[in-house]
């Protein structure tokens, strides 16, 4: 049985979600401020968050922040009053699996839940560390290293990164970049991935006009070479 926890604080929307997850059949625990639902994310280890944004004592932002650093495997499904776009993408760059804004239908929210769940986990990676020319990635500690100097990425270059390493040699298209780092197919652009394959060509090759690794397929993507 899945278990879910909701973190809102509005006790009416708190008692109807948990009241038609518990008919569906999911194990639900409730909280009602950000701190509360901290800890139980930590002590229950739910399938599944649904989380408001504006929360008591730590809004949801910080929540989900907080629990993707900690790479809790939890999906978590966003939820504001807000209607804001800049807060949807917020929410899913911080690591948000969806987001529903209020006032939802009982049948589309369920219908969220259930698709966020099944949802494939894409599998870990089997590489622990790879080496090309001067530069180690190291998998396990989400480490790289160019020749002894340690480089920066963010977990969205790192995560570029990989999917290149797993797929050398063969072209990698824009789309399949943003499905596989983003997971997501409204929110960013392909011109998103190429300002982020710029400053990896930054951070990893010797000459980032010239590059030697992250070569560029015309029109299509990438294929990286290393
Ligand atoms: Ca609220």
């Amino acid at each position: 049985m899945e278990k879910i926890l909701v973190v809102e604080d509005e006790r009416p929307i708190l008692m109807g979600i948990k009241d038609n997850l518990e008919m569906d059949g999911y194990t639900v625990f409730t909280a009602r401020d950000g701190k509360r639902g901290l800890t139980l994310a930590r002590q229950k280890a739910p399938d599944l968050i649904i989380l408001d944004i504006m929360l008591p004592k730590m809004n949801g932002f910080e929540v989900c922040k907080r629990l993707r650093k900690e790479k809790n495997p939890a999906r978590i499904i966003i939820l504001s009053a807000k209607r804001e776009e800049t807060d949807k993408v917020r929410g899913l760059d911080l690591g948000a699996d969806d987001y529903i804004t209020k006032p939802f239908g009982v049948q589309e929210f369920l219908a969220r839940v259930k698709a966020v769940l099944r949802r494939e986990v894409e599998p870990e990676s089997e590489l622990k560390s790879y080496k090309f020319g001067n530069v180690r990635v190291d998998f396990e500690r989400m480490e790289v290293v160019k020749g002894k100097k340690k480089i920066e990425l963010t977990t969205r270059e790192f995560h570029i990164l990989r999917v290149f390493i797993e797929r050398r040699g063969k072209v990698v298209t824009r789309e399949a970049l943003l499905k596989a780092v983003w997971g997501y197919d409204v929110a960013p652009t392909t011109r998103t991935v190429d300002n982020h394959i710029v400053k990896l060509r930054k951070a990893l090759e010797e000459d980032a006009t010239d590059p030697r690794y992250i070569i560029s397929v015309r029109s299509v993507g990438y294929k990286f070479k290393g």
